[in-house]
């Protein structure tokens, strides 16, 4: 096994800082954590189902396919006005589409130029796993339909998400979709061999492993068989992996209700009332986290939760147990090496930007002495006013030839990883909303569980010192290396 200690794309990233020799139990999500699936096939089949729902209601959805580039994870979907978002930090919109169609600049601002986003209110929708894309894809190509007329006019685009929403929640339940993906998992699932080894580690060196599932225990069984039993030690099995496992968890009531747990007795999923303390190494249907905390007599730090889904896994595992968390970002491999590859432009980029402030600075200099000279008050300048003028038109021109030579370095920029969004972690300089998502409310975050496995059981992850606008200023200026030399 090559080391993967120092690729960055297989890194453990940390915000707040985790010594791995504190914890004592790690639980885990099953979909798109402990199993990856390949997202465009996955959602399109689920597409095709919401598809199947609303046709049987004979909406004119017919010609309609599904476009995986149509949205990404970290999106915010406006309710109200049939919209789909990306936002920075603060929750200001950044980008805008109405329906499959980008608003310009000009459009957004005048929509958004008031608006904060707060993710509590029911107007937005923010996608908070890879099983959101096909229901923002479809939800877009419905408000194209509803705006051309073709769907019954007493609808809003509040409904119209209501209703995509049910839609996709039937068909993630009913049964069709799932034994779809049972079937053929080689068609659906991106197997990590080197994850149930990732596991083994963490449970030889002592923690007890839990696994907690919102998926049934009918779909979660044979989808863990086939990821991991063929990969671990011979006469072993997933089950063996885990001290307790959750299926039907019902996340995220599970983290704060105190839903009884119901032991599954028999392999076909008959289930019997489990009352007190949960048992080691059986399975469970529902049951709830506190329950969990006593039975491995654990209190909230001492248990790390990882999983992919933004708010359910780390936002309110965090908020209501103050649970350590890691969140599962499997687009950071991608976008890390995306980004590599534009450094050298990125660079040209922010040399050029650079530039720019510095002849914006001057321009605005000239200006101010100009205003002066008119106006007859300030310190006496040199030069005329028409001198002072004639150099303002030069760098005035200078200023629109560099815009020339920025614009397509910086459109390209912001195409990274997808045409229409641009990248998960950032809008523009700033970081997106989903990056302060994760910021706030996962400890560490990481590209896939088997990274865990190059950084061992054992590992102390430190926070990273973080930035704060002035920082650049004092390394350039204060540095060692830019002082004066003593004499
Ligand atoms: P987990 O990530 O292991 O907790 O499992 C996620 C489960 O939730 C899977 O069984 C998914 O099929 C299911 N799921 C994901 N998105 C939706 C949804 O929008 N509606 C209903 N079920 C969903
Ligand atoms: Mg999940």
């Amino acid at each position: 096994m090559t080391s993967r200690l120092n690729d960055p794309v297989r890194g453990l990233y940390c915000n707040r800082t985790l010594n791995m020799r504190r914890i004592r139990a790690i639980g885990y999500d099953m979909d798109y954590t402990l199993i990856h699936y390949h997202m465009r096939e996955w959602e399109k089949r689920a597409y095709h189902f919401i598809k199947e729902g609303l046709q049987r209601d004979n909406w004119p959805v017919q010609e309609l396919e599904f476009d995986p580039d149509l949205a990404i994870r970290g999106l915010i979907i406006d309710c109200e006005l049939g919209n789909i978002v990306k936002a920075n930090r603060f929750g200001y919109v950044k980008r805008a589409f109405h329906g499959t169609t980008a608003l310009t600049f000009e459009e957004k601002r005048d929509l958004y130029e008031r608006t904060l986003i707060d993710l509590r209110d029911d107007r937005w929708v923010f996608l908070n796993t890879l099983f959101s894309i096909s229901e923002a894809c479809i939800y877009m190509q419905l408000v194209d339909l509803l705006d051309e007329g073709r769907i019954g006019r007493s609808i809003g685009y509040a409904d119209l998400y209501e209703r995509v929403r049910r839609t996709l929640d039937e068909a993630h339940m009913e049964g069709r979709l799932k034994q779809e993906i049972i079937e053929h998992p080689e068609k659906f699932v991106d197997l990590d061999q080197e994850m149930p080894l990732a596991l083994l580690d963490q449970k030889m060196a002592g923690k007890k492993m839990v696994l907690i599932t919102n998926s049934e225990w009918s779909y979660a069984a044979p989808m863990l068989e086939y990821a991991f039993d063929p990969f671990l030690p011979k006469g072993m099995t997933w089950r063996d992996l885990f001290d307790i496992s959750i299926v039907g968890a019902r996340k995220p009531e599970f983290f704060s209700s105190s839903s009884p747990a119901f032991r599954v007795v028999t392999e076909d999923g008959m289930l019997r009332e489990q009352s007190g303390l949960l048992e080691e190494g059986k399975v469970y249907v529902g049951g709830n986290a506190a329950l969990i905390e006593r039975t491995l007599d654990l209190s909230g730090e001492e248990m790390l939760y990882v999983g992919d889904h933004l708010f359910v896994d780390v936002n309110v595992s965090k908020n209501v147990l103050r649970w350590r968390t890691a969140l599962i970002v499997r687009e950071l491999e991608t976008e890390i090496e995306t980004l590599a590859a534009f450094a050298d432009s990125q660079d040209k980029l922010a040399e050029m930007m650079e530039r720019k402030e510095g002849m914006e600075a001057e321009f605005s200099a000239l200006r101010l002495r100009v205003q002066r000279m008119k106006e007859g008050y300030g310190p006496v300048s040199n030069g005329s006013i028409e001198s002072l003028e004639e150099k303002m038109r030069e760098l005035r021109q200078r200023l629109v030839d560099l815009d020339s030579e920025i614009a397509p370095l910086a459109r390209t920029s912001g195409t990274l990883m997808n045409p229409n969004w641009g990248t998960l972690m950032r809008t523009g300089k700033d970081k997106s909303h989903f990056a302060r998502q994760v910021e706030r409310y996962a400890d560490i975050y990481t590209g896939r569980v088997s990274n865990f496995l190059h950084h061992t059981p054992f590992v102390y992850l430190r926070s990273h010192r973080g930035s704060l606008p002035h920082d650049d200023v004092v390394e350039r200026e204060f540095a060692p290396d830019a002082l004066e030399p003593l004499r």
